[in-house]
């Protein structure tokens, strides 16, 4: 089968959400409090429905079980990518997220979460929460059960097109006005530090104070991001990060270039502009996958493309 296969994202509405899903990437969204889009996902949180060709109709979930071949066989029942764009108007709470072994022995078997963020947008100030100051667990638990927030979290200046690494174990939080692409494993599994004390439907969420303790890394190491780049006259490709559950490639396109499938598939979401994938004409704001089946293919067009793989 030659066929690419489109997303029909899901949506989700949160007290820190906005309307830039709608304005900028033309997406119906539910109301203007829409936080998150899971543009390429199987998570049954969120199972993404395929748009077009043979599976149209049908949920990535369902294909990814019933025709492994488009992926490239591999191997584990569940479909382990999930990719996001995230619109912070306001804050998002303080939180970290377990590792596959924590999260296997305390959710129910569910994936742990390695995630990373391309920053698409954000405030001309704009800034995120990434690590900690304490020096160890004893300093750490002293620091939360005083409420020492400020003293404890490491805040870091951003700008567009930074990217940032969150492995499992790092506290870290999204900050208001920042427009995110996130890759990351398919879990759903968070753990809420501090939400600054602010309340939905005149109740404070609810935090997990005890797993957060159990699972920030001490003291926070600073994850180096990858850097490898390959340029030519009509394409530039950045590798953004390559870890054991992913790989993350910023990919420019300012012509026609062709590309192979390296890996067992692809994720792809346009970022900006639009062109062609061989006959298909894509767009800002469109998410894909380039199945295994697919092999060689050409791109043309002036656009940006966050390529996600295994
Ligand atoms: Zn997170």
């Amino acid at each position: 089968m030659r066929e690419l296969l489109f997303m029909e994202p899901v949506f989700k509405e949160s007290i820190w959400g906005g309307d830039r899903l709608g304005k900028e990437y033309n997406y119906d969204i539910p109301s203007n409090h829409t936080g998150e889009c899971w543009a390429i996902s199987a998570h049954p949180n969120g199972d993404c429905t395929i748009k077009n060709g043979t599976y149209a109709g049908h949920k990535l979930s369902e294909v990814y079980k019933e025709h492994r071949e488009l992926f490239g066989n591999v191997p584990g029942d569940k479909f382990p990518l999930l990719v996001k764009i995230i619109d912070a108007k306001e804050d998002l709470s303080i939180q970290v997220h377990p590792d596959d072994y924590y999260a296997k022995t305390h959710e129910h078997g569910s994936l742990g979460k390695t995630e990373c963020w391309y920053i698409l947008d954000c405030d001309d100030n704009g800034s995120i929460v990434v690590g900690h100051h304490a020096n160890d667990k004893k300093e750490l638990t002293q620091m939360i059960n005083e409420h020492r927030w400020k003293e404890l979290i490491n805040v870091r200046k951003i700008q567009k097109d930074d990217f940032f690494q969150i492995t499992p174990g790092t506290v870290h939080a999204i900050k208001a006005g920042t427009l995110i692409l996130e890759t990351q494993q398919s879990s759903d599994i968070t753990y809420r530090l501090y939400d600054y004390d602010r309340l939905q439907n005149g109740k404070k969420r609810d935090l997990h104070i005890k797993q957060s303790i159990d699972v920030i890394t001490c003291p926070y190491i600073d994850e180096i991001a990858a850097t490898k780049e390959i340029e030519d006259s009509t394409y530039k490709v950045k590798e953004l990060v390559t870890c054991q559950f992913y790989s993350v490639h910023k990919v420019d396109i300012f012509g026609k270039a062709l590309f192979h499938l390296e890996q067992p598939f692809q994720l792809v979401s346009v970022i900006e502009g639009n062109g062609f994938i061989d006959s298909y004409s894509i767009k800002k704001g469109d998410h894909f996958i380039i199945p295994s089946t697919y092999d060689t293919y050409t791109m043309n067009g002036n656009m940006q493309l966050i390529v996600s793989s295994l």
